[in-house]
This record gives C-alpha cells, structure tokens and sequence, in this order.
C-alpha cells in the first residue's frame, strides 16, 4: 500500500532532519528517510571524527526547533575566540605589520557570550532526529534508501530498495553532495574539484579546554585546531580536538599511513607554535574537497537543500550553517504555500526559494576563494592588494579582516566594496 504524506524528505542528515521538524511544527505531514540509523549517545565516547562549527545563527535556528538543548546535554564545546594567520614564509614577513597577517575576533568585543560551538556531527543529528520524532506529523524512516522517483502532475512517488512506495506532493532531497535524488530528478551540477584535500584527525592534548579555534594558512593549504570536551576522568588535565590539515593528496597518503607517534611528531612539526602538546591520536579520515553547486534547486516537484544543493569549501566550516539556512528558508516559504491554500510544489514558492538561497551560496563559495588568497599566499602585499583590485596595501586588513567575518559566519553581509570584489572574481584565477 501507497502511504501518503505532504512532503517526503530523503536523508535525515543535520539538514533535513532540522527540516523535517520545521515542518512538522508547522503542521506539514513529512516522511524523513535515511538509510542510516542513528547511533545512541554515549556520554563517555570517543569523538565523531565529522565535527562542525556551528554558528550562532545556526544556534538560534535550532533553539527555534527545539533541538539545541539538547546538544547541550550531550556535548559542545563553545568557542569565544577566533583567530587566522598567515604562515606563509616571505621574506619581507618580518618587516609585515602583524595586523597584515593575523586577524582574532573575540567575543567579549562583540558582546556576545561566544562566537559558536563545535559541536560533533552525530550529536547534532541525534538531537535532531529526537526533536523530529517528538513531532505527530513527522515519519521517521530509517534503514531504507531511494531507489526510484517518479512524478506526476499530482504527485511525486518515492520507491524504497524494500519496494515500498510513498507518495507527496513534493520530494526533498537532502541527501548529500552524492545526491540521488539530484540524480532521479536529472538535475545535474558545476563541479571544481579542490587540489587540496582535509585530513581530520582526532587528537587528545595536555590542557584544559581551549576556548579558540585557529587555523594557520600555509601555501599548500590551512592547518586548523577545533578545540573538543574534556578527556574527562579516564585522561585527567587532557581534552579532546579536532584537527583539520589540508594539503595534496599524495602528502595527506603520506600522513594517513604513518603510525601514531610518527604522526604526532609530524603534526607537532609541521602544525603553528600554538598548537598544545598532543598525547594521543584518536582517528583519522581524509575528505576529498570540491566547490558544487546543482543548476536549479527545484524541477517539478522534487526540491534540494543543503549538500544536496551545494557544497563549499570547507576551510571556514560554513557547509551545515548555509544547509540550515536552506532549511530555514524552504520552511518559510512552503509556510506560506500552505497558508494560501496551494500546491507545496507551486513553481511560484519553489522559484522564490532558490531566488534567496542560490545567491547566498554562491557569494560564500565565491567568498571562501577570496579568503583563502588573502591568507595564504607567497605573494608580497602590495602586489596581492592590486591583484585583488584593493588598489592600496593599506586596505588589505581591512578587507582581510571583513572577509573573514563574513567567512566565519560573525557578519551576515559582506560590505559593499568587499562584495563588489567577489563579484568581479568569479575564479580567482589570476591571483
Ligand atoms: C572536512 C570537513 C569539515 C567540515 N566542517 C564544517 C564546519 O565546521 N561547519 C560547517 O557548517 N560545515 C562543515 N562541513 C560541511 C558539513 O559537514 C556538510 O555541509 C553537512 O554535513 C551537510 O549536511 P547535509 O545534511 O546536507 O548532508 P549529509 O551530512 O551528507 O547528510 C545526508 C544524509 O542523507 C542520507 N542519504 C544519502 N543518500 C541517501 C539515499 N539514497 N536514501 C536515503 N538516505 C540517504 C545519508 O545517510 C545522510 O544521513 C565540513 C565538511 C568537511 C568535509
């Protein structure tokens, strides 16, 4: 037998499940669908090797949803200081005022509490799968992936591999960068393949809890610390981080095949003075990097949000804030759908939802380029400035510094000259 829904929402990942409960508070009928099954918490587990900066918009979203509490009650670690810094070797660095280099923002100056929190991907799709599973108008469906789509002018039917169909009148696919639902809807995308590629690598340190997150840029590529929870009473006076190392491929093959004390005095070498004394390496995984983007986020009745739509690159980690933005954006608008009485998948709603969202993902892709030449480059000041048409050297800490704000998810806009940049450099190529 058919089931019928409003919306059916395929991957319950951090986007769709923070969708599904939207909806569901809003009285919309949804179907969210993953092949996976969560994993139960476990207070004194080792840490997720997939963990994100979530920003304090993402926080109020999700406060919204119900589900921030209850990250808290499981783990996050808030950060109040951010800090970025060029550790390109240049000659003339030492006669380079550091204010040219090295940008921190602290949240004291800015009056608020903190900037964001890290916080391990699982944790936050727990907390999102219990909001939505709190909610009368939302299925959860777990263990089951799509293997087929079909629409019709009433409808859209989804089949699972057991061959059970379900049937909306509009299709979410928030199913990732590898998107099936992209792939049934033939809905293709412009892909650029990064040359560098992340290692995570989950580390132990001597110390308390840091409160900063940092990452250094080097010219193959960031090193980046996120500080994680206590170690807790099995480690005592050691915490948790996350440490991210972009580089080559063939330099990321290297490290991923050393052993664990050859690593740690690779990464004590190779990673900025302030990294702390490491004492364990928990896990490791490589991410290969690109800068996607689907050429429309709706066709008929099938709809994209998240990694399913874009990803970016993720040296400022913005991917899930910009996916909850979709989420938060398809909410609103398949609210006021509804309110008016009309199809979930009218043309009219979904064509205003990617008018919002396309350009706002694009201008942050673009913005991520931006960020990472200005950060990390061979290339003296003055020349850089003119190359990224500043026209002075004076104002390249001022640009630096509002550019990662932006990056960092600090700043919603980006000022006007800054944006008048982006929009001009549309590959970065000449730089
Ligand atoms: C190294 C690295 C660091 C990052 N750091 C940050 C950061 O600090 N901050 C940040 O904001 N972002 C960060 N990101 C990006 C962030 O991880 C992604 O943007 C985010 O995970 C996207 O969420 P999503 O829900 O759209 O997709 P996903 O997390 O990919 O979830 C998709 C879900 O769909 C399910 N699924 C897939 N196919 C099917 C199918 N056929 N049927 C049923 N279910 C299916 C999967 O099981 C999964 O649960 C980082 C990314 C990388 C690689």
């Amino acid at each position: 037998m058919t089931q019928t829904f409003d919306t059916i929402i395929v991957g319950a990942g951090m986007v769709g499940a923070a969708l599904a409960t939207g909806l569901g508070q809003q009285g919309i009928r949804v179907a969210l669908i993953d092949q996976a099954s969560p994993a139960p918490y476990q207070p004194d587990s080792h840490p997720d090797i997939r963990v994100s900066a979530l920003s304090a918009g993402s926080e109020r979203y999700l406060a919204s949803l119900g589900a921030w509490p209850r990250i808290l009650a499981m783990r996050a670690t808030p950060y109040c200081r951010l800090a970025v810094w060029d550790e390109t070797p240049n000659p003339l660095k030492r006669l380079v005022p550091r204010s040219l280099t090295e940008v921190e923002f602290d949240a004291n100056s800015l009056g608020a509490p903190h900037l964001g929190h890290i916080v391990e991907n699982s944790i936050t799709q727990l907390a999102l799968w219990q909001t939505a599973e709190t909610e009368t108008d939302v299925t959860l469906i777990t263990g089951h992936s799509v293997r087929d789509l079909v629409q019709s002018t009433e409808y859209a039917t989804v089949t699972l591999d057991d061959g059970s169909q379900l049937q909306a009148q509009l299709v979410v696919g928030a199913d990732g960068a590898m998107s099936r639902v992209r792939e049934l809807a033939g809905i293709g995308v412009t892909r650029d393949q990064y040359e560098q590629q992340a290692l995570v690598i989950s580390v132990r340190y001597r110390g308390n809890v840091e409160d900063i997150t940092w990452q250094g840029f080097y010219p193959s590529g960031p090193r980046a610390f996120l500080p994680l929870h206590s170690a807790g009473e099995q480690h005592p006076g050691e915490s948790w981080a996350s440490l991210v190392w972009y580089d080559h491929p063939a330099r990321l093959d290297e490290l991923k095949a050393m052993g664990e004390q050859q690593l740690m005095a690779e990464i004590q070498q190779h990673f900025p003075e302030r990294l702390p004394e490491l004492t364990h390496i928990d896990a490791r995984a490589s991410f290969p990097i690109a800068r996607q983007h689907a050429k429309h986020y709706y066709q008929n009745r099938v709809v994209l949000a998240g990694d399913a739509a874009h990803t970016i690159n993720p040296l400022a980690g913005q991917g899930v804030n910009l996916g909850f933005q979709d989420a938060q954006c398809l909410q609103g608008v398949l609210k006021e759908a509804r309110r008016g009485g009309e199809d979930l998948a009218s043309a009219h709603w979904l064509k205003l939802y990617e008018h919002r969202r396309r350009p706002a993902n694009q201008r942050m892709m673009l913005t991520m380029d931006l960020f990472y030449h200005l950060f990390s480059n061979a290339i003296p000041p003055v020349h850089l400035a003119r190359n990224l048409g500043l026209g002075a050297a004076r104002v390249l800490p001022f640009a630096r510094n509002r550019v990662a704000r932006y990056a960092m998810g600090l700043d919603e806009q980006l000022p006007a000259p800054i944006q008048q940049i982006v929009n001009r450099l549309p590959g970065l190529g000449g730089l």
